[in-house]
């Protein structure tokens, strides 16, 4: 199928994306790698009669660190995350996150605040700034407000986003000398959406995490906290013995929603699966 037509406008200053939202409201979407938003008007699933590109606008490029603070530009792509040096010093986590979204060819366009505006419970992105304990930046006609990323997904495809607004940049603490992190999922085939992912942070002292935060994607309608096996796990010495409770109390705490490969038990069994092998890898120091 091909899209309905529409009118395509490229401002390049948010105060020009302001206006265009002003002007033509429920009317518009925002455009920027476009590879969700393509795939969903060519499926005649969204019928918008202006795409406004923001593609053009430099301030919401970039990556940077200011003091203790990463700062990735929302218009940054999924491969410019990959192979960033200041991203792989400051937040491993998306490092090791990014090569699973996708095709390099998606990656090279689709965009770090386009994932997380669209928030899909399968995705990368929300999973990894809810376990960086991030904030997303967001911008409205009226200024701009900070709202931290456990905060941000609300439900299934909605977030804090009020209307007129659009996400302008996501910070996040840069990593301590102490910081462990880890990211695994499991899909059908490399490129698809996870069945299951998990991405891991804590503090390490030896084998003992602190501070931790495990989040699933795939499994809820939100990025997921498994806030009892963080339990289970926070500041005891990762025992085998441990990694089996912890894995108990997570398949024991989550509902997964099944999709359209794999139902309520596989994904719990998956759950299970990535949360043993990425706290046996942090046991061993891994
Ligand atoms: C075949 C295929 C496989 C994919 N697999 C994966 C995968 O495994 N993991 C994964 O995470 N993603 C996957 N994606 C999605 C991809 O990562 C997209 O790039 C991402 O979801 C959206 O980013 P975008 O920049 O392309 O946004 P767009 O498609 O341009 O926009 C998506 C939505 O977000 C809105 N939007 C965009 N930017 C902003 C902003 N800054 N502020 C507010 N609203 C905004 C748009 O209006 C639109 O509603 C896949 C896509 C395809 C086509």
């Amino acid at each position: 199928m091909k899209a309905p037509a529409f009118d395509y406008v490229k401002p390049k200053h948010l105060s020009e994306v302001f206006a265009l939202i002003a002007k033509y409201g429920d009317e518009a979407k925002l455009l920027a790698g476009g590879q969700t938003l393509l795939a969903t008007l060519n499926m005649r699933l969204s019928e918008p009669s202006v795409l406004i590109d923001i593609s053009g606008v430099e301030a919401m490029r970039g990556i940077a660190v200011h003091g203790q603070t990463l700062r990735i530009g929302a218009l940054t792509t999924h491969s410019e995350i990959e192979a960033s040096a200041i991203v792989a010093a400051n937040a491993p986590l998306l490092s090791k996150a990014a090569p699973n979204i996708a095709h390099r060819a998606i990656r090279n366009l689709g965009t770090i605040g386009g994932s997380v505006a669209y928030a899909d419970p399968a995705a990368e992105w929300p999973t990894c700034v809810v376990a960086l304990d991030a904030v997303i930046v967001v911008q409205g006609p009226t200024g701009e407000r900070r709202v931290a990323a456990s905060d941000f997904f609300l439900d299934l495809y909605q977030t804090a986003l009020q209307a007129g607004e659009l996400v302008t940049a996501i910070e996040l603490p840069v990593k301590t000398a102490t910081q462990w992190s880890d990211f695994s999922e499991l899909s059908r085939r490399h490129g698809d959406y996870a069945i299951a992912g998990l991405a891991g942070c804590a503090q390490r002292s030896g084998n003992v995490l602190s501070q931790v935060r495990l989040v699933l994607l795939g499994i809820g309608a939100t990025p997921l906290r498994a806030k009892r096996a963080e339990a289970f796990v926070e500041g005891t010495p990762l025992t085998d013995a441990l990694i089996e409770q912890a894995c108990a109390a997570l398949k024991d705490e989550i509902e997964p929603v099944a999709d359209l490969t794999s139902n309520a038990d596989t994904k719990r069994h998956l759950a299970g699966v990535l949360l043993k092998r990425m706290l046996t890898n942090a046991a061993r120091g891994a």
